[in-house]
């Protein structure tokens, strides 16, 4: 795909003026979603005739003369930890089986008064928990680029949504790096707007201080204008931020010119291990391009990041933990039945819980428990704060911060199953911005040695989203092609 290319823009532009019919933009997508889906497995469930029925009301509305919305008939594909009312929602775990939840996400709600079609539900990591869509009771998602390896995860079945060009946009959550990490791997465009920015009601929740929803897409101007579709404050998330929704489309063409751009050295081949050459050589020429642009690259320094993964897996499970807790076989889905009401919360959770949702649970009561709690979780929270400070430091010499987004290319499917710290090290420079709040994305930037596709991240302060766009925006028109 071309980088000037924005396929969900073009969709939404020729439906809106009827040169295109909504029903005519999905049905090629379902096509697709035929051809290919049997091998990439990127959905849970099809709404193909829900989504014929939404795309036909649509058409009519744009003959009856009706504004249909910035999204006019653009097919969007939904991580499954989204609610979708009276469809299935499933968070990729057994635990969920047969529930429908009684109500839609406000960013369901949102795309729809957008007039966006939803397609389908998309596969993860079970409760979003790990990096590479193994972790899914209904089987792996494969990578559009090479079926042999990973999507990335835990949004990977979105982003191979996108990448197979399944529908031009979908949504991710991203608590850890889960929109990025795929999106790099899958060659496409992710985001994990400002915490806050986004609202999260009707978003399972897996670590709430950290979850955030975010668009994926194959272009920058794409994903502005579904970030700006389901952005703004919402009363019903209380941890929406009150004020409307970031303008992140209207500089997208302004240039870098005089701005300053940091690469974070210890998160760029000089700190953390396990960064490869050829991922941080690409990071080094997108700097270079923006240099080109006339923006002021200098290497910045955000020492306690190489922290971040540590605190993370304190802080997450912990949340978790407590997330989790009410999945018990009464409120939700799965019940196995036992002598008693324990008995029966413990055979539910037994059977309904995959290894890794498990292995979470287990540490985040451990970090909880009395007599650990400062030594671990205390401690992982004044990590964060650290984080945040030197974060705060770095951003008085730069506007916007640049890292690798995932520490390799896709791998190999089955490489880092046996191993849990193989495949948290694929979120160590993803989620020290969970950590801190602020905003991040990725955009594609040429390949790696093995030819697959390599994410360069932009990082901004809070509530910078703007800027942040409008870097990745000029990394995206220098970016070589990707085979
Ligand atoms: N891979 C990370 C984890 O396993 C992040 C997941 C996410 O962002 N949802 O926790």
């Amino acid at each position: 795909m071309s980088p000037s290319t924005n396929p969900a823009l073009a969709i939404a532009a020729a439906v809106s003026a009827g040169e295109r019919s909504a029903r005519e933009v999905l049905d090629g997508h379902l096509a697709r979603i035929d051809e290919r889906e049997g091998d990439i497995h990127a959905f849970n469930l099809v709404l193909a005739d829900e989504a014929r029925a939404e795309a036909d009301a649509l058409d009519a509305r744009v003959a009856a003369g009706d504004d249909v919305g910035p999204l006019a008939g653009v097919p969007v594909a939904l991580k499954d930890n989204m609610c979708t009312r009276g469809v299935a929602t499933t968070c990729s775990s057994k635990i969920l089986e047969g529930w429908q939840p009684p109500y839609d996400a406000t960013v369901v709600r949102r795309l729809r008064e957008a007039g966006a079609i939803v397609v389908g539900k998309t596969n993860l990591d079970e409760f979003a928990m790990g990096s590479s869509t193994e972790n899914s009771a209904f089987g792996p998602t494969r990578n559009p680029h090479d079926l042999t390896r990973v999507p990335g995860g835990s949004s990977g079945g979105s982003a191979a949504a996108v990448a197979a060009d399944f529908a031009p946009l979908a949504l991710g959550s991203d608590t850890g790096g889960s929109i990025r990490q795929p999106a790099a791997l899958c060659g496409v465009v992710g985001v994990k707007p400002t915490y806050g920015a986004v609202s999260r009601y009707g978003l399972i929740a897996f670590a709430s201080s950290l979850d955030q929803i975010g668009p994926f897409a194959h272009s920058v101007a794409d994903a502005a204008a579904l970030y700006e579709a389901i952005g703004g404050h919402d009363p019903l998330d209380a941890t929406a931020i009150p004020q409307p929704v970031l303008p992140v489309s209207r500089s997208l063409d302004t240039g870098v010119e005089g701005l300053r751009v940091g690469i974070i050295g210890e998160l760029s081949g000089d700190g953390v291990d396990g960064i490869a050459p050829d991922v941080a050589a690409r990071v080094r020429e997108a700097a270079l391009a923006l240099e080109k642009e006339g923006a002021i690259v200098g290497e910045a320094s955000v020492p306690s990041t190489i922290y971040g993964l540590s605190a993370y897996y304190l802080i997450a499970p912990a949340e978790a933990s407590s997330n989790l807790a009410r999945y018990d076989g009464v409120r939700y889905g799965l019940r196995v039945d036992g002598a008693n009401t324990s008995a029966m919360n413990e055979a539910s959770r037994t059977a309904g819980f995959g290894d890794e949702v498990k292995r979470r649970i287990m540490l985040g009561t451990y970090a909880l428990s009395a007599g650990y709690y400062d030594a671990y979780y205390g401690k992982a929270q004044r990590v964060r704060t650290l984080i945040i400070d030197d974060f705060a430091r770095a951003y008085e010499n730069f506007d916007v911060l640049l890292t690798p987004t995932s520490p390799t290319t896709a791998f190999e499917l089955d490489a880092k199953t046996a191993d849990p710290m193989a495949m948290y090290l694929n979120d160590v420079c993803t989620i020290p911005s969970n950590l801190s709040g602020q905003p991040a994305m990725t955009v594609p930037f040429g390949s790696g040695d093995d030819g697959l596709p390599v994410g360069v991240q932009v990082l901004a302060p809070l509530n910078e989203d703007e800027v942040m766009f409008r870097v990745a925006a000029a990394i995206e028109r220098s970016a070589p092609e990707v085979s």
